[in-house]
């Protein structure tokens, strides 16, 4: 794949849902050539019959996965790392190392995969710009978040290495961090279906952040001019002052 002269090929991971995806739509609409890459293979049809865009079958904790994704592109200017999650909200006293690992695999691990793979095109392109979808669970814990803290830890430490490792080259590097957003399936995922808990996530809380709202910031980090390098965008509801701290109305 070949963005020509004038369109640039901008690759999202976890493009299937929630803030994926709405990047997906809104990269598109800015007028990049995007590719819209997840597992979920029918969902990313229907947005690219939508979009323009392109849906490529990618699972980033499979480097063979990654590789072929690598192999099909033949340029690429925007990398957003934003395939992830959290899965449960056990303590650290009842933690399952299943979840852990699998929080460690797609969040870091898959931020790295995709990264490693696409580096040699962002830095062939002059201007490439890796934007890595993190967490306020990155920046602060939280009873019950060990498991997700620990990665979006991790992940914003990549971020910020991969920065110092990158400086004289042509690549920008940023890390978004958003608070609460009422994704579709971000809490359904986290916990393992269970609809009533995920919506209770939510309950209350005047105004969430909702997945365009992270997309329109990041649609702004990578029209930025190529001088100028967004570190950090911690993003949050009004709402929300901390991970603790959550206004909330009566639900009637
Ligand atoms: P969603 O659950 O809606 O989206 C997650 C996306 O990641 C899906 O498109 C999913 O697609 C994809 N994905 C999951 N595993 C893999 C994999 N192995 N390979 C490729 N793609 C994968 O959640 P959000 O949109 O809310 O979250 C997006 C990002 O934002 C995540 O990194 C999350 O940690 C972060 N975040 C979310 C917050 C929130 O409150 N919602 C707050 C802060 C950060 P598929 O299943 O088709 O592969």
């Amino acid at each position: 794949m070949s963005g020509g002269p004038d369109r640039r090929i901008a690759v999202v991971t976890g493009a299937s849902s929630g803030i994926g995806a709405a990047t997906a739509r809104r990269l598109a609409a800015e007028g990049f050539d995007v590719v819209a890459a997840a597992r979920r293979t029918d969902r990313l049809q229907a947005l690219a019959s939508e979009t323009g865009c392109r849906a490529v079958t990618l699972d980033v904790t499979d480097a063979a996965s990654v590789d072929a994704l690598a192999g099909r592109l033949e340029s690429c200017s925007v990398l957003v790392n934003n395939a992830g999650g959290a899965f449960g909200l056990d303590p650290v006293a009842s933690a399952r190392d299943e979840d852990w690992q699998r929080m460690y695999d797609v969040n870091v691990l898959g931020t790295m995969r995709v990264t490693r793979a696409l580096l040699p095109l962002l830095v062939a392109s002059g201007d490439g710009v890796i934007v890595n979808v993190t967490s306020t669970a990155g920046h602060a814990a939280y009873e019950g978040g060990a498991g997700y803290n620990a990665a979006k830890y991790a992940q914003r430490a990549m971020t910020e290495a991969l920065r110092l490792e990158l400086c004289g080259q042509p690549v920008r590097v940023t890390e978004i961090a958003p608070g609460m957003v009422a994704t579709d399936e971000f809490s359904l995922v986290r916990f393992d279906g269970d609809a009533e808990r995920a919506k209770a996530v939510y309950a209350g809380v005047p105004g969430p952040l909702v997945a365009t709202d992270i997309a329109d910031c990041i649609a702004w980090v990578v029209t930025r001019p190529w001088h100028v390098n967004i570190d950090s965008m911690i993003v949050r509801p009004r709402a929300q002052a901390a991970a603790h701290k959550v206004h909330r109305e009566p639900v009637s």
